[in-house]
């Protein structure tokens, strides 16, 4: 190859393969290495041709994967071996036959199984199936999924040279199975580097951040430390302990996982970092030594007794064994101390594997053994299911996209916030359409009920269901917001037939031509943006044609009088005038054409009221109420993020609006409330419910209403009610 200096690449394959054999720091015999030459001749010659999109030789991958494999999960020959030739069977002529031949049934019976879960990268639909299919193999021999997860450690440290959509999805993946898997088998530092890397491509912004803010306070942190740590130090000297004290450094991942879930500032979290005594001591001796060293600590430290956690005596269901406390240093910062052994350390860091390797020495524990075996029994159990796995993995974590299922087990992926009515859309267009609600887990849900990970949803469907305007308040996915704009627009052209008929009617009444000059000036009279808007207008009776008479009619041809002139059409223009930076302005209309905007689901705002649009990170614009709870913290935050919106007042539509109402129980209350809904208003209802308590009576109902001056009289006809005693307009969805 041009410009490639092959003789010093080959120097530098070999070099990268010593160093393989250097972090391998166990005792092995001239057989062991015998055989993993074998296996890096074998892997290099199958991947000769081969690059990786960094344009290195592949065959660095692999013995990358071994060296993980080696040195971070402190696994052993068969493994590097398996390591090394992980991909060979799927990408090159090397076949299970020959792999055996060469180096025995367990070599080729793990790459068989690290074959067959290959399809997770990169695939386009991952199915449930596939993920119980993977842990089955890891329940015959855990080195599958060990070295599976050393594959995506490395696919993940080198994920710069891929494309960002591949890398949002691989990330993406590694944040939803791998990282919470490597900490199912106690590699928490693994787990935690997954979690890093995974926010490094989701959330590059994030990443930087917090990272930047670490790197700024280091210092300080350091000086901290040492000072911290030399009274315990002094101590544990005076005992005789053969001792390391480490201080950890909150992962990148959990700092932003804090920040999101206790709503608090980078500054204000006090447990940034952790301080780790290690003890080197006899199986014998190391819990009565973890203790001692507690003793020390506590002496100088003040713990709080809240918080202490002895996992040495009960260890954590994946094999982690430690003692945490924490305590108040002299300048009133709260600090945890982890306190154990260096077996248990590694044991933490390494995980399970490394677990094995003490287990000669150590008969008691069958923890391991006991918990792949769970896993056995819950897979061969007919009425568990990939799902309830998935489930028990407690895998929903953040992320941007969800993992949800169909329910035969499907899975699809949906973006966060996504609704049923969404994952219906995804499902089919005609289910989409149809679709009247779901059950997501088996529970009755609403159509726009919000979708979490994991979750089971069966689409429930009625022939007689046409799409809603006001599901566009709803939808999150760009394409089932397409095909409801479309089924929208469709049905006002069916409805405007009618309309139209009626509007020739009456021009032929009145000898007005049917032009569409004619119609133009019916559509400037009443204040509408097109014909199709005029048609369908008339049609649902919300014109009155026979304000026709205003107007004057020569000729055939219809004109504005010059009195009415100056007032029709005028409003909104004269409201715009008054809005200072149009160029930031959102107008709000109807069909939601023009822009990638949505009303929030926390306020559900209406025409009329006052409102303002936020630039959220992946759903476009939410427009949400001026007094909308969430207002605060949004323009307080994200300033920047928030544009001035006002409605356009030209067009008609529906938008949902929640009034609570309370008063004294009276037979027929439901009855009168109803009427004056469905009867005396025509409010379009969507949901209602009533309760009663001693007299007296508690309801919430859901309507669709045009404005604010639509849900007022509606508001004024309820309070007119007898027993009625208040009648006000609330947040959110009922029953929350
Ligand atoms: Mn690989």
């Amino acid at each position: 190859m041009e410009g490639i200096d092959l003789d010093k690449e080959k120097h530098e394959i070999l070099n990268a393969y010593r160093g393989l054999l250097r972090a391998w720091k166990r005792e092995r015999s001239s057989e062991d290495t015998k055989r993993i030459r074998k296996a890096f001749n074998l892997a290099l010659e199958a991947h000769k041709d081969m690059r990786r999109k960094s344009g290195e030789p592949y065959i660095y991958h692999p013995i990358a994967v071994a060296r993980i494999a080696a040195e971070e999960i402190g696994l052993g020959t068969t493994s590097i071996i398996c390591g090394l030739l992980h991909d060979t069977v799927e990408d090159t002529d090397v076949t299970l036959e020959e792999l055996e031949a060469m180096f025995g049934p367990k070599v080729s019976q793990i790459i068989d199984g690290l074959t067959k879960i290959s399809v997770f990268d990169g695939a386009a639909s991952m199915q449930a199936e596939n993920f119980r299919k993977m842990l089955l193999t890891m329940s015959d021999d855990v080195r599958v999924i060990l070295i599976k997860i050393a594959d995506r450690l490395h696919n993940m440290r080198t994920l710069g040279s891929m494309k960002q959509e591949k890398q949002w999805k691989i990330a993406s993946e590694t944040q939803f199975l791998y990282s919470p898997l490597a900490h199912r088998l106690g590699l928490y530092s693994i787990k935690s580097e997954l979690e890093d890397l995974s926010l490094k491509y989701i959330q590059p912004e994030v990443y930087q951040q917090i990272s930047h803010k670490l790197q700024k306070t280091k210092e300080v942190r350091n000086r901290f430390i040492r000072s911290f740590s030399q009274p315990i130090r002094a101590s544990l000297d005076a005992a005789g302990f053969k001792y390391k004290i480490k201080a950890r450094t909150k992962s990148i991942a959990s700092i932003w996982n804090k920040i999101q879930n206790k709503n608090i500032p980078f500054e204000e979290i006090y447990d940034l970092f952790a301080i780790r005594i290690i003890i080197d001591s006899d199986f014998s001796e190391e819990k009565s030594d973890c203790w001692k060293a507690y003793s020390i600590v506590t002496d100088y430290y003040q713990p709080n007794p809240d918080r202490l956690r002895d996992w040495i005596s009960l260890p954590k269901a994946n094999g982690y064994e430690s003692l945490h406390t924490t305590v108040m240093s002299p300048t009133g910062q709260w600090v945890e101390v982890q306190i154990r052994s260096s077996r248990m350390d590694d044991l933490a860091e390494k995980g399970f594997a490394s677990h094995y390797r003490y287990k000669e020495n150590n008969k008691k524990d069958h923890r391991f053994d006991a918990w792949l075996g769970e896993i056995r029994d819950l897979l061969e159990n007919p009425e568990s299911n990939a799902l309830e796995f998935i489930d028990e993995f407690k895998l929903n974590l953040f992320s941007d996209e969800i993992y949800v299922f169909t329910p035969k087990g499907e899975l699809k992926t949906l973006p966060k916030n996504a609704t049923a009515l969404d994952f219906a859309f995804d499902i089919h267009t005609k289910v989409g359409e149809s679709c009247i609600g779901a059950k997501v887990n088996n529970r009755l849900v609403p159509l726009s009920h919000t979708l979490k990970s994991g979750d089971q949803i069966e689409i429930l469907t009625s022939k007689k269901q046409k799409p809603k305007e006001d599901w566009l308040n709803f939808i999150v996915t760009a394409r089932a917001r397409q095909k409801i704009k479309y089924a929208l627009k469709e049905e006002k052209r069916q409805v405007g037939i009618a309309g139209k008929e009626s509007v020739i009617r009456k021009f032929n009444h009145n000898n007005i031509h049917f032009n569409s000059q004619n119609v133009g000036v019916l559509e400037k009279f009443y204040d509408v943006p097109s014909a199709t808007e005029l048609y369908y207008r008339v049609a649902k009776g919300m014109i009155d044609l026979s304000k026709l008479k205003e107007l004057n009619v020569t000729g055939g041809i219809l004109t504005i009088p010059k009195k009415l002139h100056d007032s029709v059409g005028k409003q909104p223009r004269k409201k715009e005038a008054k809005i200072p930076d149009k160029k930031d302005l959102l107008i709000i209309g109807e069909n939601f054409n023009n822009l990638d905007y949505s009303l929030a689901n926390c306020c559900t705002p209406i025409p009329g009221d006052k409102v303002f649009g936020f630039v959220t990170v992946s759903d476009g614009i939410k427009i949400h109420r001026q007094n909308c709870p969430n207002a605060q913290q949004l323009l307080s935050k994200y300033a920047y993020r928030v544009i001035q919106a006002r409605w356009q007042n030209e067009t008609l539509t529906e938008f949902t609006a929640k009034i609570k109402f309370v008063g004294i129980d009276d037979i027929g209350i439901v009855k009168n409330v109803t009427e004056i809904v469905s009867g005396d208003m025509n409010i379009n209802m969507r949901a209602i419910s009533f309760e009663s308590n001693d007299g007296t009576f508690f309801g919430q109902i859901e309507v669709l209403v045009h404005d604010t001056d639509h849900l007022d009289s509606l508001i004024q006809s309820l309070e007119g009610l007898k027993g009625m005693h208040s009648v006000e307009r609330i947040e959110g969805d009922l029953n929350e």
